[in-house]
């Protein structure tokens, strides 16, 4: 099947005082409908980036590329048109849903609005809709509830509310970005439940943006790392655990916590810091923290902070590396 959301070669440059920033670069991607693709990366690698220019929303900075949903092209769309588009066809939740939702309306009263900006609905239709969208987000008492400001509700009790306002037009796609990252691991795990059961129940194509391959692992399909604004890899979320080909890839495995971790033991993390856009290398974005290279011979050494590495591979899936380890080859 055709996928739901299509990206190709989407670059993201944004004009700033000391010369131009590409924050994304070259990016291609496909979702399909009841699949979650998950970006993963740390902060600056343009995994939030991507996300805003699919919804638009990148005023003053130059998108170039391709960006079709359902075959209609979003890029270059007139700002009217866009706004049919978001919200009510894509939606996006984020990681504060107090930024989102407004502290002086009830949360059944913002639900109700939303639904009715979208469809043109009357109030008392609009209402008894976010009354049954808190039911389906799992927030006890929904008739109560919805008569709450958002203040009254806890963290994760927020986190539905705007799950339930997202869902609530009936979008295809939705974007969620970190919406668990402020939660405790318990509510966390309770929300990407949540998420996981809804896309099934509703067919959503997800793109869910995370730091943390453990969330990855919990809702993916398939998964994009993003370093320094480019794919690092991309795969299938079993392939990539399995046979994780980038060095970064492996860093961020690497850092996840582990089972047979005592509970003070201290997090791993890759050293070295993100790349700086402004001054970008010819080489790999990641050569001055990457492991592999440090060991490599002095000709691929070179290589590596000369060259970009082109995404592609002798086998497997897509890698971004000179000298990418697939199976049975150690790093
Ligand atoms: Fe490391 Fe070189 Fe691969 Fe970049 S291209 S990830 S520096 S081995
Ligand atoms: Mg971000």
């Amino acid at each position: 099947p055709e996928p739901l959301l299509s990206v190709r070669e989407l670059s993201v440059t944004f004009p700033t005082p000391r010369g131009p920033v590409r924050a994304v670069d070259s990016l291609s991607f496909d979702v399909h409908r009841g699949r979650t693709l998950g970006i993963v990366g740390e902060s600056g690698s343009g995994k939030s980036v991507t996300s805003m220019a699919v919804l638009g929303l990148h005023t003053g900075a130059e998108v170039t590329g391709s960006i079709t949903l359902d075959g209609q092209e979003l890029v270059g769309l007139p700002e009217r048109a866009l706004n049919r588009v978001r919200g009510r066809r894509i939606a996006m939740i984020f990681q504060d849903p107090l930024s989102s939702l407004h502290p002086y309306y009830t949360v059944g009263e913002q639900i109700a609005e939303h639904h009715r900006v979208h469809f043109d609905s009357r109030r008392a239709q609009a209402h008894r809709r976010a009354v049954e969208m808190l039911a389906e987000v799992g927030i006890p008492e929904p008739a109560r509830r919805a008569g709450e400001y958002p203040h009254q509700f806890s963290g994760g009790m927020r986190q539905r509310a705007m799950i339930a306002m997202a869902l609530a037009c009936e979008p295809e796609l939705l974007i969620a970005d970190e919406p668990t990252t402020a939660l405790d691991v318990t509510v966390q795990a309770q929300i990407l439940e949540l998420l996981a059961r809804l896309q099934q129940e509703r067919g959503l194509a997800v793109v869910m943006i995370t730091h943390d391959l453990g969330v990855v692992a919990r809702v993916a399909h398939e998964v994009l790392v993003m370093y320094g604004g480019r794919a690092a890899e991309q795969a299938p979320v079993d392939d990539l655990f399995a046979t994780p080909a980038h060095p970064y890839t492996r860093g961020l495995l690497d850092s996840l916590p582990r089972l047979d971790d005592d509970d003070d033991a201290p997090l791993r993390a890759i050293p070295g810091s993100p790349p700086s856009l402004l001054d970008p290398t010819p080489g790999c974005a990641f050569a001055p923290r990457c492991p592999r290279a440090a060991s490599a011979s002095a000709e691929v050494r070179l290589r590596c902070s000369n060259e970009r590495p082109l995404l592609g591979g002798p086998s497997g899936h897509p890698v971004a590396c000179h000298l990418p380890a697939y199976e049975g080859v150690t790093s």
